[in-house]
């Protein structure tokens, strides 16, 4: 295995322990992962093996109970303070009173510099919402509430991207799509990038290192390197190599001592 250097992301002997009545959640333990700055890592495991929380840590919307978290040099506070962050998560809430395109912009305005105009119209073009300029996320369903806020967490061309499980309401055309161009906007200015998801074509297609979780309590079992050359193409995914990846990760996920159940996939 390739040693990343943790100048992306830095995640040493991570912990998390709830409290839900008199009970301990261990939702994370002794949790380390290092990647490279401007890397794409993947999240793959069954619910519950703490994903999420990690995502929320490095985000800042959570403590980690031990445990240290930095990306690319900074801690979540630092990154938060700095702007550097972009973030889609599955519950991303879109301000309901405003706009498509004005919640695209949001980003701006809590960071006080000016809107990137052409960006924004850009952006609502690459998740397909053009007319719905206007629209109120009352108005859209759930998927496209979904697609705003992944333009919104690409509009500040942010370089550390968190996404947790962004394409979970899409349907496989939208969402292949979406796969393919948020490649290509990653390319253009490589975000050190942290990405949830279910999909294990997915998960290979994107990264550089795809980190297989385990539940109970959640912990990393295993990380496989992505070795396939960028640029990435749609060829990729049948050849043997990627079929190898994908079998190896279905393996750990799936087989004997796998803990996920096959809906999960
Ligand atoms: P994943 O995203 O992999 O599905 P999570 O990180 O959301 O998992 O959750 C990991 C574990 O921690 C689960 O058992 C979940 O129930 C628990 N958990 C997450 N957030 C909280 C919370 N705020 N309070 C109590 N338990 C929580
Ligand atoms: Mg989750």
């Amino acid at each position: 295995m390739p040693a990343s250097t943790g100048t992306g992301v830095r995640i040493d002997s991570l912990s998390k322990t709830f409290s839900v009545g008199r009970k301990k959640v261990e939702a994370l333990q002794d949790t380390t992962l290092y990647t490279d700055k401007g890397s794409f890592l993947s999240l793959l495991g069954p619910s519950g093996c703490g994903k999420s929380t990690i995502l929320r840590i490095l985000a800042g919307l959570e403590e980690a109970t031990s445990g240290t978290a930095i990306v690319d040099g900074k801690t979540p506070q630092e990154l938060r303070r700095d702007h550097e962050l972009g973030i889609a998560f599955q519950d991303s809430a879109l301000l309901p009173w405003r706009s498509v395109e004005s919640n695209i912009r949001l980003p701006f305005q809590v960071s006080g510099a000016k809107a990137d105009e052409p960006l924004v119209k850009e952006l609502i073009k690459l998740v397909g919402l053009e007319g719905f300029e206007k629209a109120k996320p009352g108005q859209l369903s759930g998927g496209m509430r979904q697609r705003v806020s992944i333009a919104r967490s690409l509009v500040v061309k942010p370089s550390v991207l968190l996404l947790d499980e962004p394409f979970g309401a899409l349907d496989d055309m939208t969402r292949q799509r979406l796969n393919l161009e948020l490649l290509r906007i990653w390319t253009e200015k490589p975000a050190t990038t942290l990405m949830v998801t279910h999909g294990i074509s997915e998960a290979i297609f994107l990264s550089d290192q795809v980190a297989v979780m385990s539940p109970r309590p959640g912990r990393v079992k295993e990380i496989i390197t992505v070795d396939l050359p960028r640029p990435r193409t749609r060829e990729m995914m049948r050849t043997p190599e990627f079929h190898a990846l994908h079998d190896q990760a279905s393996e750990l996920l799936f087989g004997a001592g796998g803990a996920a159940v096959e809906e999960n996939s």
